[in-house]
């Protein structure tokens, strides 16, 4: 069997970059998560069940640039309480996991739930504060008509539901290494995590 690299954290904190880094770096495939339930939002967004649009989710369906937006983050944290919806994306998700030539997923619950018996777990985190400010960054790159406030209410509500939902709540593994990038640059922040994950996996 492959390694697995399980990457959790809350909304942005880095995971995406590093996940991207880290799987270039060993040659693995990488899953973004947060897409699955971003996808199950986006089709709530227009209509459907949120169990019956997780049931019959399509690969396609992930490549969708509107996954993006902060309506469709919102509705991805909604539909990501419902246990029905959670069960409905385990499969794929492990059988992502064990990929023969190795896999990253990040995520929320990656290291806790879906692979509890991943080779390496990290989990990357940062203040709310840095994390509002790299997302309004990003938005404001993409033209979208938010400011700083709204990104920092809508970061701390994300977070606070995550948290405290009680189905796979964010939290990090017991034997998962913290990564803190608030402090960090993201070249510095992609060193630490490939130089942590290197202690561990040797491929
Ligand atoms: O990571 P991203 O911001 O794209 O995730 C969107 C939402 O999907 C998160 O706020 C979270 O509620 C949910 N999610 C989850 N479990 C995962 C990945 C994402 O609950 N493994």
């Amino acid at each position: 069997m492959g390694f697995t690299i399980a990457i959790d954290g809350p909304a942005a904190a880095g995971k995406g970059t590093i996940s991207k880094a880290v799987a270039a770096h060993f040659g693995f495939a990488h899953l973004d998560t947060g897409l699955l339930y971003r996808a199950v939002g986006a089709k709530v967004l227009n209509g459907a069940e949120p169990v019956a649009a997780a049931r019959t989710l399509q690969a396609e369906d992930l490549n969708n640039a509107s996954l993006r937006t902060a309506d469709v983050a919102q509705a991805a944290s909604r539909v990501a309480v419902i246990a029905e919806v959670r069960e409905a994306l385990v499969d794929f998700q492990r059988a992502f996991a064990r990929r023969a030539g190795g896999a990253v997923l990040d995520g929320r619950d990656i290291g806790t739930v879906i692979c509890p018996d991943a080779t390496a777990k990290l989990f990357v985190t940062a203040s709310a504060e840095v994390r509002a400010e790299r997302r309004f960054l990003e938005l404001e790159a993409r033209a979208a008509d938010v400011s700083r406030e709204q990104v920092l209410a809508d970061v701390k509500e994300r977070d606070e539901r995550d948290m405290n939902r009680s189905e796979a709540p964010l939290k990090p593994a017991a034997d998962a290494i913290i990564l803190d990038t608030s402090e960090l640059t993201v070249d510095g922040a992609i060193t630490q995590a490939i130089a942590e994950i290197s202690r561990i996996v040797k491929p």
